[in-house]
């Protein structure tokens, strides 16, 4: 029996050590992880959109009990509704045991994800091939969405009010649609530009066919004849794309990534990854102690400005509307309330370590990420936890025995961002981010790790189930 030196039990006492999961987790438990990642590959498969995303949501609510929230009823602990936001935003809620005024525990996470917006007149033709005209949605780096299939998910709204759903390129039979590039051998003249500017946002334009209408007496045969093919298959005319949200976006499958199968490969996992993971936190539990309120924002990518997303005020308003049957005023909930505002970070990527200060970055597969601050330049534009709330948030992870790290978005000065915790803490909401580290963020195929993942479940059902 060797004894452990001094320094060996200061060490263990003192001295704070983050450890890889996947060198402490048990077979069994890393079973429960793979399983539980397959469920989350078939909702990011299926939900590729916001509006992809609440039809997905939508369907899982339905088959655990939950019914459209009515402002006008009052509810018992362990009623469950949801509150669907113009098809692109969510809120669900299970009534807990606590009397409202007391506050609920929140969690809100973004449904939106960087992609290729059709502009509402996309359909031109050039040189006998046709293309739609794109403006893209959150921060991209342009280069990457060239030469890869894209399909096209959204709706076409007919003057006449009638919607029609458009989801094409996601099955095999079904065509899909690139952003073409220029080949090495002539691109010497674009290789000298810098990288922001290597694809420039006007030339992303999607290739949409080739083949002329036949018809000796007219101009622009490809367009018509496209044209022709949407009026045959969506009953659509030109004038339509106005009145119309389409958006292109990888067409390819979630895939595991690596031998050990221990990665998940994929598009739109920021948020989509702590969306269904505090989606199925929640519905671990039936009868909480704080009534559970999960949100899924839109908007998120590009400011959360809008009716559908967090800085407008359709949260408010339904906290005012649960707390009112009760005579409590919504501010009152919401200044008691604690929120888990469900977001990615970056994972370090040991190719580019100079972006992170290593002692505060996020690791793949050391857990869940709590991230106390965002923002950019001294902090600016974050709500910051508070040390309280932090100690908190901390103690119910432990309690839990969920795997936890601790990360800023980068070192200091380098760039920066910002989630939705701001415009909930600016509620008087106690808020701290937390949720996936992840590689290639934002580009078409973002990558995270399985037991990362399943700490982030874990995490979000511990917090629904704390008191
Ligand atoms: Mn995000
Ligand atoms: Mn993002």
């Amino acid at each position: 029996m060797s004894e452990k030196s001094l320094g060996k039990q200061l060490k263990e006492t003192l001295i704070m050590e983050n450890k890889n999961i996947g060198e402490t987790i048990d077979e069994k438990e890393l079973q429960k992880a793979f399983e539980f990642c397959d469920g989350y590959k078939t909702f990011l498969n299926a939900a590729k959109t916001e509006r992809e995303a609440v039809d997905q949501i939508v369907k899982i609510l339905e088959q655990h009990g939950f019914q459209p929230f009515d402002k006008n009823q009052t509810y018992q602990a362990g009623d469950k509704v949801y509150l669907n936001n113009r098809g692109k935003a969510l809120i669900m809620a299970t009534i807990g045991t606590q009397p409202i005024e007391q506050g609920v525990h929140l969690v809100a996470s973004h449904i939106d994800a960087p992609r290729l917006d059709l502009k509402p007149r996309p359909l031109f033709e050039e040189s006998q091939l046709a293309f739609f005209k794109t403006h893209y949605y959150g921060g991209i780096k342009k280069y990457q969405w060239t030469a890869i299939p894209l399909s096209l998910h959204g709706v076409i709204v007919k003057k006449d009010g009638t919607k029609i759903e458009v989801n094409i390129g996601e099955s095999a039979e079904d065509p899909v649609f690139c952003v073409t590039d220029l080949l090495p051998h002539l691109a010497a003249d674009q290789m000298k530009r810098s990288l922001p500017e290597a694809v420039k946002g006007e030339e992303l334009t999607i290739l949409i066919g080739s083949l002329p209408f036949k018809d000796d007496d007219i101009s622009e045969k490809v367009k018509l004849n496209i044209m022709s093919l949407l009026n045959q298959k969506y009953g659509i005319v030109e004038g339509d794309f106005i009145t119309a949200e389409l958006e292109a976006v990888p067409a390819f499958p979630v895939q595991d990534i690596g031998f050990d199968r221990s990665l998940i490969g994929g598009y739109g996992q920021d948020d989509r990854v702590c969306a269904y993971t505090s989606l199925m936190g929640a519905l671990t539990c039936d009868k909480p102690s704080k009534t559970l309120v999960t949100i899924f924002a839109d908007k998120e990518e590009t400011g959360s400005d809008g009716n559908t997303g967090l800085h407008a005020s359709y949260l408010k308003y339904f906290i005012a509307d649960l707390a009112k049957p009760y005579h409590v005023d919504g501010r009152t909930v919401l200044s008691h309330s604690q929120c888990l505002s469900a977001d990615v970070n970056a994972a370090f990527d040991p190719k580019y370590p100079d972006v992170h200060e290593k002692n505060n970055a996020a690791y793949i597969n050391y857990g869940v990420t709590l991230t106390k601050y965002t923002g950019s330049r001294g902090k600016g534009g974050t709500s910051d936890a508070s040390a309280e709330f932090v100690a908190k948030v901390c103690n119910i992870l432990d309690k839990h025995q969920v795997v936890w790290q601790i990360a800023e978005l980068g070192k200091v000065d380098q760039g920066g961002g910002g989630t939705v915790a701001q415009y909930i803490a600016n509620l008087d909401v106690d808020v701290i981010d937390i949720g996936v580290p992840v590689l290639s963020m934002h580009a078409p195929y973002e990558v995270t790790s399985k037991l990362d993942v399943y700490m982030t479940y874990k995490a979000f059902e511990a917090f629904a189930k704390d008191e």
